[in-house]
């Protein structure tokens, strides 16, 4: 609930603060808030993309566990301000589901608010490094200096972890499919399932670090949890899924696919393979946003799988 006008304009003169009426208003929030189950939120990006990506938490008995950060501290800022507005209770913990910078870049904000950091073992060699390349030609020197900056997690695992808050049970799941360090987060009394960029709902997915032959069937995975019709699923991308959601993603993932493979069997190379692969693609999923610089993209990185020349992202020592 907000806080009444009345009383948050006392409180604001209380303060010393502006008036009703009087200085600027509140910037919107960048994501959209949605409660999906008992003291479990879903923030999804808004239609301007701010935010960079989707975030959520969970609200336990004794502290809150938040699921990834967003692209910029102030999209993270919003988000400590909406979870204090609903609860007085410590941030605890904040995991990131993989490194990438749309997921991680408001870390510093978690941590300062309290969160201990929790990534798969992989994160802490590629957030600062690996983030750079993920930018190409897009990268600016204050981007640059803004990813070799970003902290690197605090506990970090290739195996499951449970995370109770007070009685409140939070399991955390490696899996394997869109970087090769990936985890996802389900809330098992809510059944919910935080599945960071292992899904993403009526959006091209990013495939840069991905194996769509283990990506896919992790997606399947997901389809066949307990309780899976009754699940809410929030994908790194896209607003909050269901069990159909789960399907459709591994089927466009499975029509990427199928759809270079048949041109690649063609003969086609490059730009030909784009323009016979993209049309396909958009008829067969015409809900989706797909970009012109997203299907290339899925179509470079699908022929490099199929050709066996992928590079994945490498693991590196601790
Ligand atoms: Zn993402």
């Amino acid at each position: 609930m907000r806080k009444p006008l009345a009383a948050t304009c006392a409180a604001l003169i209380a303060l010393g603060g502006p008036a009703a009426g009087q200085g600027p208003a509140p910037a919107p929030l960048p994501f959209v808030l949605k409660q999906i189950g008992a003291g479990v939120y879903a923030a999804i990006d808004g239609p301007d993309h701010k935010a960079g990506s989707n975030a959520g938490f969970v609200i336990g008995d004794d502290g809150v566990l938040v699921v990834d950060a967003f692209f910029t501290p102030d999209a993270a800022r919003a988000l400590v301000g909406e979870i204090r507005r609903l609860t007085p209770k410590p941030i605890r913990y904040v995991v990131n589901t993989h490194y990438h910078a749309d997921h991680t870049g408001g870390d510093q904000v978690l941590r300062d608010a309290g969160a201990v950091i929790i990534a798969h073992r992989n994160v802490r060699g590629w957030v600062r490094t690996n983030n750079i390349n993920l930018f190409g030609d897009r990268i600016t020197p204050e981007l640059r200096a803004r990813i070799e900056a970003l902290p690197l997690p605090d506990l970090v695992t290739d195996q499951g972890l449970t995370v109770w808050l007070g009685a409140r049970r939070v399991v955390v799941r490696t899996v394997l499919g869109h970087t090769g360090g990936d985890l996802v987060v389900a809330v098992p009394d809510a059944k919910v399932l935080f599945a960071g960029d292992m899904l993403w709902r009526k959006v091209a997915p990013n495939l840069i670090d991905g194996s769509v032959a283990e990506w896919q069937a992790a997606d399947a995975d997901f389809a066949a949890i307990p309780g899976a019709a009754q699940t809410r699923y929030v994908p790194g991308h896209g607003d909050v899924a269901d069990l159909k959601d789960v399907e459709d993603f591994r089927g466009y993932l499975l029509d990427v696919r199928r759809l270079v493979d048949e041109g690649r069997k063609a003969n086609l190379k490059d730009d030909a393979l784009v323009q016979a692969v993209a049309p396909k693609l958009r008829s067969l999923h015409p809900d989706w946003a797909i970009s012109d610089r997203a299907v290339a993209a899925e179509v470079r990185y699908m022929n490099a799988e199929l050709a066996g020349t992928k590079q994945l992202p490498v693991p590196q020592p601790e």
